[in-house]
C-alpha cells in the first residue's frame, strides 16, 4: 500500500478504507475485504496509478505440474482446494476432482468426472485402468519389448518414434482454445501461423502422455 505510486503491471488496484492504518496495526489484509472499483490490467502491458488505500493485488498461475492431473491423488488436490491454492472450478476442470461445499473431497463425484474425462481425452470408453506411472512424470517407457504407456503398460511398438502407433490417440486444437477452456487468459494471435497443441494419449487407458507446442506451418 502507496500513498502515490504509478507501477508497470498488475492484475487490479482496489480499494480497502484505511489499509495503511490497518497493515501498520499489524492486520492481515485479505482480498475478500476489498471494496470499491477492481479495475483489471493485464500483465506487463498496463499503468496503473496508485493512491493512498488503494491496494495492488497481483495474482499468479500455479506452476504446470508435473505427470497426468487425472492420476493425481484426489485427496491431495481437495486439500489444496480447501487451502487455497485451486478453485474449486479448475479441479474439478483440470484433475476431475469434485469437492464438496464443506471442502471435503466427493470420491463418488470425482470417479464420475475423472471417467468422462477419459473418455473425451481418446473418443471412446477406456478398455483398462492406469495409475501413476512409477518415475511421475515418465508417461512412455521404452523396454525390451519396444515403447509402453508407463501407467497401463500397453505396447506403442518397437520403432523409433512411439507417437504415429495405432495404441496412442492424438488430439489437435488451438493452443488458445484449448488454454480458454481452463480459464487462463491468452492472447490471440491475429496472424499467421496458428499455435497449436498435439496432444497425446494412451488409446488404452487414456493416460496423458505428451504434450508438444507445434507451429502449424511447420506441422
Ligand atoms: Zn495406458
Amino acid at each position: 500500500v502507496l500513498d502515490c505510486a504509478t507501477l508497470l503491471a498488475g492484475p487490479m488496484v482496489a480499494t480497502l478504507l484505511g489499509a495503511a492504518a490497518r497493515i501498520a496495526a499489524g492486520e492481515s489484509l485479505r482480498e475478500e475485504g476489498l471494496e470499491g472499483e477492481r479495475p483489471p490490467s493485464r500483465s506487463k502491458v498496463d499503468l496503473a496509478t496508485m493512491r493512498r488505500d488503494d491496494v495492488f493485488v497481483l495474482r499468479s498461475g500455479s506452476g504446470g505440474g508435473i505427470g497426468d492431473p487425472l492420476l493425481r491423488d484426489a485427496e491431495i488436490v481437495a486439500r489444496d482446494v480447501a487451502d487455497g491454492y485451486l478453485t474449486a472450478g479448475h479441479a474439478e476442470l483440470v484433475y476431475g476432482v469434485v469437492t464438496r461445499a464443506d471442502g471435503t473431497l466427493d470420491r463418488a463425484g470425482t470417479e464420475v468426472r475423472r471417467m468422462a474425462l477419459r473418455r473425451e481425452r481418446i473418443g471412446r470408453e477406456p478398455r483398462v485402468d492406469g495409475r501413476t506411472p512409477a518415475s511421475v512424470g515418465v508417461a512412455v517407457e521404452r523396454g525390451a519389448a519396444g515403447w509402453a504407456c508407463a501407467s497401463c503398460a500397453t505396447g506403442f511398438g518397437a520403432g523409433e518414434d512411439w507417437r504415429g502407433h495405432g495404441e496412442v490417440v492424438r488430439r489437435e486444437a488451438l493452443a488458445a482454445d484449448r488454454f480458454e477452456e481452463r480459464g487462463m487468459q491468452v492472447k490471440r494471435r491475429a496472424e499467421a501461423p496458428d499455435i497449436l497443441l498435439h496432444e497425446y494419449f494412451c488409446g488404452a487407458c487414456a493416460a496423458a502422455l505428451s504434450t508438444e507446442v507445434v507451429v502449424a506451418s511447420e506441422r
